[in-house]
């Protein structure tokens, strides 16, 4: 009939992802913003991995990184205020063949999202958490943020920031349950694709602390690691991150490091003379919480009817 098959099957071609096909709308981070860098490797990756942009999804809390579902032409969720990462969990808890991009600030999950960042490394879901910290709240125009360094002059602290900052990569490895703590600097581009690339191949919560510039508000901050590559510390081993020759050219100041030693991780992150980049930690044995929350999810309505009848009838009189 008609020219269609009896078992209504259609052939769906092979369908080829361009980068294009990753790009949502344009971008309205100012220029020179380290966020631009990011997304573009984000894409990059998507494009090589061919992920399904309907089995993708972005997730963020508020801030100028927060934007980042509203670039990316995949499923997306621009949340509350330090809310992304549980929104991400519940996104993962019932959907596990998503892969999830969670873009969040220093302000966003150092300090609102304080609790859910700590629980959301324990749990330990397939995700990658891309934390960019540019030192300030720069959405809301300057205010000093949990990452700004002593004396930095913002508009809550118009003498300079009073407090030490607060350190994202070695809270994240004090954390219980652990798995994955990279960092890289966004200015460049080969090691922000290499670090998010191995952290989208890690299973686990694969959090990566990105320095990040905001000419807006933060220009400098940056500067004279930029102007002086020496200033940041390439990490390296062979269970590292892979890096382009080109790197290894730029960061002549390198440092064997084992990172799946979490006391000299601990140590590394902790160093304030230089930026280490690299892979700080993995111990890709960790157990995840994404095998109990999956549970049940194959059961139909029916089943789970019958087994809550049955929990009930556990309690009859
Ligand atoms: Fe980027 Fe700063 Fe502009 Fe925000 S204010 S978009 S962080 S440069």
């Amino acid at each position: 009939m008609l020219g269609l098959k009896t078992d209504w099957s259609l052939d769906v071609l092979p369908r080829y992802f361009t980068l294009e096909d990753y790009e949502g709308g344009v971008a309205r981070w100012c220029p020179g913003c380290g966020d631009h860098g990011v997304l573009s490797a984000v894409q990059r990756i998507c494009r090589d991995e061919q992920l399904l942009p309907e089995k993708t999804v972005c997730v963020s809390g508020i801030g100028c990184s927060s934007r980042f579902p509203h670039y990316m032409h995949t499923y997306g969720f621009h949340g509350l205020h330090g809310r992304a990462l549980p929104v991400a969990c519940g996104i993962k808890a019932r959907r596990p063949d998503l892969t999830i991009w969670v873009a969040t600030g220093d302000g966003d999950c150092c300090s609102i999202g304080a609790g859910h960042w700590i629980h959301a490394i324990r749990y330990n879901m397939d995700m990658v958490v891309m934390l960019f910290d540019n030192n300030i709240y720069g959405l809301t125009k300057k205010q000093t943020s949990p990452t700004t360094h002593r004396g930095f002059r913002t508009n809550t602290h118009p003498d300079g920031a009073w407090l030490p900052p607060l350190n994202p990569a070695e809270s994240t490895l004090g954390f219980t349950n652990v798995s994955f703590v990279a960092k890289t600097v966004d200015w460049n581009p080969p090691h922000v694709l290499a670090t998010l690339r191995a952290a989208y191949e890690h299973r686990g919560t694969s959090f990566v602390h990105i320095a990040q510039r905001c000419p807006q508000y933060t220009a400098g901050v940056f500067e004279e690691a930029q102007r002086d590559p020496t200033l940041v510390l390439l990490l390296k081993d062979e269970k590292g991150i892979p890096v382009d020759p080109g790197v290894d050219r730029i960061f002549t100041n390198q440092m064997a490091h084992d990172p799946s030693d979490l006391g000299a991780a601990l140590e590394v992150a902790r160093r304030e003379d230089v930026i280490p980049i690299g892979l700080l930690y993995q111990n890709a044995k960790r157990p995840l919480y994404d095998a109990f929350c999956q549970k049940g999810l194959e059961m139909t309505v029916e089943e789970k009817l019958e087994a809550l009848e049955g929990e009930l009838d556990r309690f009859a009189i």
